[in-house]
C-alpha cells in the first residue's frame, strides 16, 4: 500500500510574528453530493455490489415542469417545478412539496433520496420523493398561492396518485396546499382520490395528528436518546433554529414533557431567555409581527448565536446546511435533533461525534411526518377515521422501535446515529431490491 506523507508540523521561531490562521477549506454543500456521500459510506458498511450501490444512488425519475401563472397584477409569471422519484422498490413513492426561492434539482435529488431512507428507516412500504416550485411563496397572495399549486399539481399529474407517488407538505407549503392539490387531481381523474396526497385537512380525509406528527416523533426520539445519555427531559434546555410550522410543533411537544424552551429563531433573528420560553406566547407574537424577533420577556438573539448556544438539545428546524465546518466545534449542545432534512453537514458530522454530541439524524428525528402521513394513506385507501390517540399510539410504537433498531445497527457497526440509521435503512431497500430482481 502506498504510504501517505504525515503533514509536518508548522514551526515557528521564537520572535517570529504568530501564524495567518489557516482558512477552514470551503466545504461542498451541494445537497445531492452530500447525499450520495453519506449513501456511499452506508453501501460500505453493506459490502454491497457496485450494480446495485448505482442504482440506488441514482434517483429514477426526474421531471422538470414550467408553470405559467396569472399573477394578480394581470401579468403571467412562468416558475419551474419539479417532482423527483428517487427510489420504489419498497411502495410508491412519498415526500413533500416545497416552495422557496432558492430551491435547486440537486437540492430536490437530496431531499427525494432522504425519503427513500427516510421510510424504510420507519418500516413503512413506500418509496422516496420530493418536489418543489422555485418561487417566493411569503411574497405571494393566496389566490396566486392556488394557482401556482393548481398548475404545478396537474403538470405532474403523470407521475402522481395513490399508487404511484403521493406527495406531502414541506417547507412553506400546507393542509391547503395539498387541499388544492388533492382537488386538483380529483377533478383531472374524475372521482374522489384522499390517497392521492397526505397532510390534508381533516375535513377532506387528512389524519387525526398528522399536523404535530413529526414534532411527536421528535421529541419520543429525543426521550428515547435521554434515557440512554441519562439526561432527564423535564427541566432540559432546548434552543430551536426555525419556527415555521415544524419548529412551533415541536417546541410545543418539548413544553408539554415540561422541557424548558431558552432560544427559538426564525429568518429575522432570534430571542432568548434563559429562564424559559412560552411557545404558545412565541406562536401568538409571531402571527401578530411576522417574527420573534422583538416578543416580550425574550433577549434578542441570532441564529448563528442560537447555534452555538449551552444547552441541552438543539433542534435545527429550517433548511439544509446550518452546522457545517464553520461553527460545529462551537456547538455545545449534548443532542442535536434534526427536525429540519439535512442541517448537518457531513464534516460537521464529524466534528459533533468527536465531541461527544448524539446527532439524531432527520431520516429517524423527523420521521413522524412521514409515518402518520403513512396512517392517513392507510385510512383513506380503506375509508377510516382513526381518533389522534389511536394515530399517536402508533407513531410511538413506530418510531421507538426504528429507533431501537438504529441503535442495534449503530453497536454492531460501531457507528454514531446516522451512519447506523442509514446502514439500518439501505439494507432494507437493498433487501427489497434484490429479491424482486431487475426488470426486465
Ligand atoms: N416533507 C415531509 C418530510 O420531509 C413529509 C413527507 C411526507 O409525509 O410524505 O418528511
Amino acid at each position: 500500500m502506498a504510504t501517505v506523507a504525515k503533514p509536518t508540523a508548522p514551526t515557528r521561531q521564537i520572535g517570529t510574528p504568530p501564524m495567518v490562521p489557516r482558512i477552514a477549506p470551503r466545504e461542498d454543500l451541494n445537497p445531492f453530493r452530500i447525499a450520495q456521500i453519506q449513501f456511499d459510506m452506508a453501501a460500505e458498511f453493506l459490502k454491497l455490489d457496485l450494480g446495485l450501490r448505482q442504482i440506488l444512488r441514482t434517483p429514477k425519475r426526474v421531471l422538470e415542469v414550467s408553470i405559467p401563472t396569472k399573477m394578480d397584477n394581470g401579468q403571467v409569471k412562468v416558475l419551474t417545478g419539479y417532482r423527483v422519484q428517487h427510489n420504489v422498490a419498497r411502495g410508491p413513492a412519498k415526500g413533500g412539496v416545497r416552495f422557496h426561492p432558492n430551491l435547486t434539482l440537486d437540492e430536490m435529488k437530496a431531499l427525494a433520496a432522504g425519503m427513500t431512507w427516510k421510510t424504510a428507516t420507519v418500516n413503512v412500504p413506500f418509496g422516496g420523493a420530493q418536489g418543489g416550485v422555485i418561487c417566493d411563496s411569503k411574497r405571494m397572495s393566496k389566490g396566486e398561492l392556488e394557482r401556482i399549486t393548481r398548475r404545478y399539481a396537474s403538470e405532474i399529474l403523470p407521475l402522481i396518485g395513490p399508487y404511484l407517488d403521493i406527495p406531502a407538505p414541506d417547507v412553506y407549503t400546507d393542509a391547503q396546499t395539498m387541499a388544492w392539490m388533492m382537488d386538483t387531481y380529483a377533478m383531472t381523474v374524475g372521482h374522489a382520490a384522499h390517497g392521492s396526497v397526505t397532510g390534508k385537512p381533516s375535513s377532506v380525509g387528512g389524519s387525526n395528528g398528522r399536523e404535530e406528527a413529526m414534532a411527536r416523533g421528535l421529541v419520543a426520539v429525543v426521550e428515547e436518546a435521554c434515557k440512554l445519555k441519562k439526561i432527564a427531559l423535564r427541566g432540559a434546555t432546548v434552543a430551536i433554529q426555525g419556527f415555521g410550522h415544524s419548529g412551533a410543533t415541536v417546541a410545543q411537544v418539548f413544553a408539554e414533557k415540561k422541557a424548558k424552551i431558552i432560544a427559538l429563531s426564525d429568518t429575522r433573528g432570534g430571542v432568548t431567555n434563559s429562564r424559559g420560553i412560552d411557545p404558545i406566547k412565541a406562536i401568538r407574537y409571531k402571527e401578530r409581527s411576522g417574527t420573534v424577533v422583538g416578543m416580550p420577556g425574550a433577549t434578542r438573539t441570532t441564529n448563528d448565536e442560537l447555534l452555538t448556544m449551552k444547552c441541552d438539545i438543539l433542534v435545527p428546524a429550517a433548511l439544509e446546511n446550518v452546522i457545517t465546518l464553520n461553527n460545529a466545534e462551537a456547538i455545545k449542545a449534548r443532542i442535536v435533533a434534526e427536525a429540519a432534512n439535512g442541517p448537518t453537514t457531513p464534516h460537521a458530522d464529524e466534528i459533533l461525534a468527536r465531541k461527544g454530541i448524539t446527532v439524531l439524524p432527520d431520516i429517524l428525528a423527523n420521521a413522524g411526518g412521514v409515518t402518520v402521513s403513512y396512517f392517513e394513506w392507510v385510512q383513506n385507501q380503506q375509508g377510516l377515521i382513526w381518533d389522534a390517540e389511536e394515530v399517536n399510539a402508533r407513531l410511538q410504537k413506530t418510531i421507538v422501535r426504528a429507533f431501537h433498531e438504529m441503535v442495534e445497527t449503530m453497536r454492531k457497526h460501531h457507528v454514531p446515529p446516522r451512519a447506523g440509521a442509514m446502514i439500518l435503512a439501505v439494507g432494507r431497500v437493498a433487501e427489497a431490491t434484490l429479491v424482486r430482481g431487475l426488470f426486465p
